[in-house]
């Protein structure tokens, strides 16, 4: 809902006229509705209720129904605090309510301070189920609103009302009046962004009737109608987005056509140290299709853990040099921009490839090395820039970027990936203006074409999407997924267990360690013991353990033997240097135990390690469990793999992810677990990116008006693909307002 453009005069009420401003508003409730994100009108209108809650009908109190949810309605005529007794007792608020019949008595356990809110004199609804106690009625906590507040008009005829998620000082009644107040008044300006044919073949309401059935709805059904439609309204703008993002890289952006020829093929291959498998071979098919064409591709690449993505990438990124273009492989952290660094590079020995690795702990900012490298980049005497996605944010210029390739996902959503690509784009964008100029766009036998050149982009993630929502949340990529695994792979066994057995568990590894074996031990990021613990032997237990304490205990307890080198840590406050001599030395055989933070979560590979024990557990994500575990069972050596996750788990979610780890290695299954335990909400990524995308509607429950949007959407793209049209204006709008940024809209009309 955009605000109006025309002036608010003093007597008009607009969309965009401030809380503030409004009379019935003192600077108290103003800062209250700024907490709440409310600042405008439409803020207001916007701010739909979080629930409805059903009014019985008012009797006196002498004709409530007993043992039944009855609604009364009297004056306080004395209230008290009884404070709680015991150690197990609860203290309590008590009132006794009056009417014309008889008195009630009222008590709210633990909930004291109500004696700031409710006093004698007032007059109150109650709505609760009565007993008899003493041979007197009584209602235990009950639900209760103030009437004779000189603000508050309670709904009466309505059997249905809205309540608001609130916060202390603004309570639900407050935003109910307000919104009640102002609704009628500007209800003609909120303008429908949906042509009318649209509407009218959803069967749905227009707009205005569905904010005005969530608001003031007269039965339940209503309620269902006015969110239908509202999920509708942003479904359809993110699916809208979507469409018209990949429309716009279909038609706006132009990428190098890579040249490809069964004699480059054979070049590249031979690189490679085994022969790809029959799954890998296919994805590279699709891969060099793209390649070839001058669209640039926007594809994700899944695969499993382990299931051999990286020389996917490579083959991607060779073909860009066998082109003379530049390529780039991103990672999500330094310790695997490091670790791709390095197979790469020994994978490349002997070639004339030049492979660069800018990261972040390798100098300073400033430094004359990384200007000096940075200059080089520029100048193309690099072919393959190897880095974190700071590759992206640090204005490193490129001399001829063809290929771009952002390896392991999993954590990011749809928005982010669009930001991503949307930072590819121009990434390629800035060089080529002072460079290529003269022989793109402006060139004698292509005057028409006024394409921004892009690179192709391949994102990888181990993190499948779930085949239910591929096409439908993550529809302006094209997917390609690596089926099984590459040959030698072990079968990994996983355990979970109790805290009470580490002892157990590091007894075996100790064992497995000294007939030769490589393990991994995970400990959660270091936390600052919670010192409002009272309980401090508690809060011992509780207090997460450190790396180097952790490797430490190890040593002392149950790793003696061992040479003092065998045992190391590594974190992500260690310099670039001493952490690429520990994972060499791991690597080696040197280092048999490394305890580590999640820098290892990714990419990770050490075939012979076959020992995995993760500390606290119910801390990790399904996705990064997944991913600790797929450090394990790579090798060929025959020898069975084991993983043990330490932990307690606390709530419901941290059960099933560690019931959801333990039963299958499946990473298809995983991500369906996943999203049923997380919901969709990660999968969009919102967290960094602003307000959420859906605030109405859910997934994977309103997946069928998902569908609908997406349908309505592609077909609206294809009658109009700048949506231009009249009708379609205020549509373009609201979504540019919306998506533009994140998804890198232009506006084009
Ligand atoms: P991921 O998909 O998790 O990134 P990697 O690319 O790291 O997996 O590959 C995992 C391991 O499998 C690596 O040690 C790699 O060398 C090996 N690998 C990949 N492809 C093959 C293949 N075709 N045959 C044998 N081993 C392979
Ligand atoms: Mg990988």
């Amino acid at each position: 809902m955009g605000t109006a453009t025309a002036p608010a005069t003093s007597s008009e009420l607009r969309l965009g006229t401030p809380i503030k401003t409004l009379k019935a508003i003192n600077t108290k409730r103003a800062a209250a509705f700024d907490r709440l994100d409310i600042h405008t009108v439409s803020d207001l209108i916007r701010h739909l209720p979080a629930r409805y809650e059903q009014l019985s009908s008012e009797s006196a109190i002498d004709d409530l129904p007993m043992d039944a949810v009855g609604c009364t309605r009297g004056m306080i005529v004395a209230t008290r605090v009884v404070p709680r007794r015991g150690r197990s007792g609860k203290s309590r608020f008590e009132a006794t309510v009056e009417d014309h019949s008889t008195r009630l008595t009222v008590v709210w356990f633990n909930q004291i301070y109500l004696q700031a809110k409710i006093h004698p004199g007032m007059t109150i609804r109650l709505q609760g189920k009565v007993t008899i106690y003493r041979s007197k009625p009584r209602i235990i906590n009950p639900q209760w609103e103030r009437l004779d507040d000189p603000d508050h008009t309670p709904a009466r005829s309505a059997r249905i009302r809205p309540v608001y998620s609130t916060t202390e000082d603004l309570p639900s009644y407050v935003i109910e009046q307000l919104v009640r107040d102002v609704f009628t008044q500007v209800v003609d300006q909120l303008t429908d962004p949906l042509p009318a044919e649209f509407v009218r073949a959803n069967a749905m309401v227009p707009l205005a009737d569905a904010f005005r059935m969530a608001h003031q709805p007269d039965d339940l059904q209503e309620t269902q109608t006015a969110r239908r439609r509202l999920a509708y309204n942003e479904l359809l703008l993110l699916q809208l987005g979507i469409v018209l993002r990949r429309h716009h890289n279909q038609t706006a952006l132009v990428a190098p056509a890579l040249h490809w020829s069964s004699a480059i093929d054979k070049h590249i291959r031979d690189r490679f140290p085994f022969d790809l498998t029959k799954a890998q071979a296919g994805v590279i098919r699709e891969i060099t299709d793209d390649l070839q064409r001058d669209q640039p591709m926007n594809r994700l690449l899944q695969g499993d853990v382990g299931a051999g993505k990286t020389v996917v990438a490579l083959y991607a990124l060779l073909l860009a040099t066998a082109n003379r273009k530049q390529g780039a492989l991103m990672a999500p952290t330094e310790l695997l921009a490091e670790q791709h660094f390095l197979s790469i590079s020994s994978m490349l020995a002997g070639s004339n490839v030049r492979i660069a690795l800018l990261s972040a702990g390798q100098f300073s900012a400033a430094s004359r090395q990384r200007t000096m490298l940075l200059k080089k980049i520029q100048q193309g005497k690099y072919d393959i820039i190897i880095g974190t996605q700071a590759l992206l944010a640090d204005a490193v210029k490129f001399h001829n970027l063809a290929v771009v390739v952002i390896d392991e996902q999993h954590r990011f959503g749809v928005l982010q990936r669009a930001a991503l690509r949307t930072a590819v784009s121009s990434t390629t964008t800035n060089n080529t203006a002072d460079e290529n100029t003269p022989d793109q766009g402006e060139s004698a036998t292509a005057p028409e074409d006024h394409r921004q050149p892009s690179p192709h982009c391949l994102v990888m993630t181990a993190t499948p999407i779930p085949r239910t929502l591929s096409l439908t949340v993550f529809g302006d990529l094209d997917v390609s997924t690596i089926q099984g695994l590459p040959p030698g792979r072990t079968p990994i066994t996983t355990r979970v267990v109790d805290q009470n057995k580490a002892h157990e568990v590091y007894q075996l590894l100790a064992k497995k360690v000294a007939k030769g074996d490589q393990a991994y031990v995970v400990v959660p990021a270091i936390d600052a013991p919670d010192s409002h613990d009272q309980n401090a032997r508690q809060a011992d237990a509780n207090q997460l353990k450190s790396v180097r304490a952790h490797a430490q205990l190890l040593v002392q307890k149950y790793l003696q033997h061992l040479p003092r080198r065998a045992v190391a840590a590594v974190h992500g406050r260690l310099k670039r240097r001493t952490r690429e001599a520990i994972m060499d030395r791991f690597r080696s055989g040197e280092i048999r135990v490394l305890v580590a933070t999640t820098v290892i979560e990714v990419g990770v590979d050490v075939p012979n390690a076959t020992l995995m024990v993760v500390e606290h557990a119910e801390r990790f994500g399904l996705a990064q469990l997944h991913q600790l575990r797929g450090r394990i069972g790579r090798g060929a050596h025959g020898r069975r793999s084991l993983c043990v996750f330490i932990a307690e788990p606390t709530t419901d979610d941290a059960a099933q992810r560690l019931d959801a780890i333990a039963a299958t290695t499946d990473g298809f299954k995983i991500a369906e677990h996943d999203l049923a335990i997380r919901g969709i909400g990660e999968f969009f990524g919102t967290r960094q990116h602003g307000a959420p995308p859906l605030r109405v509607a859910n997934i994977p429950e309103d997946m069928k008006l998902l569908q609908l949007a997406r349908r309505d959407a592609q077909a609206l793209v294809e009658s109009d693909p700048t949506l231009t049209q009249e009708s379609h204006r205020r549509l373009r709008q609201v979504l540019l307002q919306q998506y533009g940024d994140t998804l890198g809209l232009v506006d084009v009309g």
